[in-house]
């Protein structure tokens, strides 16, 4: 390679080092190609430092064809914007979240919910139609062909014949014009018997719920007013659900590989673990959880290296105690990070009035409300909403040449709102803190996608 052609070669803007990942070997990630390699210190001084003259001429060439080097960083640029742009446009598959009721039964410590005791927080059949209306009007276009509506509250299953009317009329259109759709409900597992499945659900239904940890911390937890122990409930209910075809979803919190040990020997016990059609995730309930935005519990977000090695623990004793083939366990890192799909266009929150918001943690909060559906099922939009599918990290000096950008784009809408009053403004979220970190374990873990 010429002197020249050397000198025209720059070191990309979008790639991450960590440092000694293994010993002394370091990592690189190149967020435009997805690459990520093992990189001595020589090699790793030589693009810090951006004397790319110290590499070989064989380094230089295979870094430059992974996109750790470049001739041109606009096209690099240009190719994350097109990636935006993609990510941004209408997509296939639609998400709908709907509140058929903010009430519920329970009074959980740190329910980060907006939940309501009245009977003002049910949706009316009216609403119900309008909602089935919206979701038709959505899906009514050729490119879209598949649906998730999920049922939240509240508890939803306090107005269950809301959820079976929605279900019902949606599942109808859908199959009439040859769409696919799944539904969700999401529980607290205590109010489940025999009739909620008869009829069943239409098509194909997921239900999710939460156990706090071994059965007595749940018992103290997940409780009513009266503090009645819900724990033997809910596990009738999954048994209930699993008897009638529903998949079964579980989050089990636990903050110790102690206390996973003691909530999976629980479940064990009580036939969980017999259960086929049954997988589960781990879960945390922390402070920050609720400290800006009360939902930031999207996938992924780990606050601290505390926290990190206390999610490696519980991964250890899930695989010990045998519930690998049942576990989620979510990649600590991926090579490819899209966008949080609700700051997609398609995917809806729909609270009990019918308003409507994206991000489903945000319902109930009038600051987050992005429009609200009319009497024919049509939607009026607020502003707020087209800030948010017009907004680009690419508006942003700060983020269009972010080493962070492939991974963050500009981070989460709902919490650059809550921190800096707009949506539009980028939100970096700690990833520059925590990003490393991920990386780190999810390689000396083998956990990364
Ligand atoms: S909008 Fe923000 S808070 Fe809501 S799920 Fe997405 S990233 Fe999380
Ligand atoms: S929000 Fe922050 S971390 Fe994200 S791309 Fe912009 S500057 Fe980088």
């Amino acid at each position: 390679m010429s002197q020249a052609r050397v000198a025209e070669m720059r070191v990309s803007p979008y790639n991450i080092i960590v440092e000694k990942v293994f010993g002394d070997t370091g990592v690189i990630y190149n967020g435009v190609t997805g690459t990520i390699l093992r990189i001595q210190p020589r090699v790793r001084e030589a693009i810090r430092s951006g004397r790319i003259e110290l590499l070989t001429p064989g380094e230089r060439a295979d870094f430059e064809s992974k996109g750790i080097l470049t001739r041109c960083i606009e096209t690099q640029k240009d190719s994350l914007r097109k990636l935006y742009e993609h990510m941004k446009s209408p997509w296939p598959q639609c998400t709908f979240v709907i509140s058929p009721t903010s009430k519920c039964n329970l009074a959980c410590p740190y329910c980060y919910e907006r939940s309501t005791d009245d009977d003002a927080g049910l949706m009316s059949r009216e609403i119900a139609g309008r909602t089935v209306k919206f979701i038709c009007n959505n899906m009514d276009d050729p490119e879209r062909h598949t649906a998730a509506l999920k049922f939240y509250g509240g508890e939803p299953l306090l107005a269950l014949d809301t959820c079976r009317q929605i279900a019902s009329d949606v599942a109808g259109w859908m199959q009439a014009h040859s769409k696919k759709i799944s539904f969700w409900i999401q529980t607290n597992g205590t109010l489940i018997d025999e009739k909620t499945f008869c009829p069943p659900f239409p098509e194909r239904t997921y239900l999710e719920a939460t156990v706090d940890g071994p059965k007595k911390k749940h018992d103290r937890t997940r409780t009513n007013d009266r503090k009645d122990p819900t724990y033997e409930r809910v596990i009738r209910g999954i048994h209930t659900a699993a008897e009638h075809g529903v998949r079964i979803i579980l989050r089990v919190n636990a903050h110790s590989g102690r206390e996973m040990a003691e909530a999976l020997d629980d479940l064990d016990e009580h036939g969980v673990k017999a259960i086929e059609e049954l997988s589960f995730y781990d879960g945390q309930v922390s402070g920050a959880f609720s400290k800006w935005i009360k939902g930031t519990g999207c996938q992924g977000k780990i606050e601290s290296a505390e926290h990190m090695e206390t999610v490696v623990g519980i991964r250890r004793v899930i695989a010990e105690k045998g519930w690998t083939d049942k576990y989620q366990s979510f990649p600590f890192f991926r090579a490819e990070r899209g966008l949080c799909h609700f700051a997609r266009p398609g995917n809806y929150s729909i609270d009990a009035a019918g308003n409507l918001y994206l991000c489903s943690f945000q319902m109930g909060d009038e600051n987050y409300r992005v429009g609200v559906i009319e009497e024919d099922g049509t939607a009026s939009f607020s502003e707020s909403y087209f800030e948010i599918m017009r907004r680009s990290p690419f508006d942003h000096e700060k983020c269009s040449e972010c080493a962070y950008l492939p991974q963050c784009w500009g981070g989460c809408f709902a919490k650059a709102f809550g921190k800096h009053g707009s949506f539009s403004a980028p939100e970096c979220d700690g990833i520059q803190d925590t990003l490393g970190l991920l990386m780190r374990t999810a390689l000396v873990e083998g956990a990364y996608a």
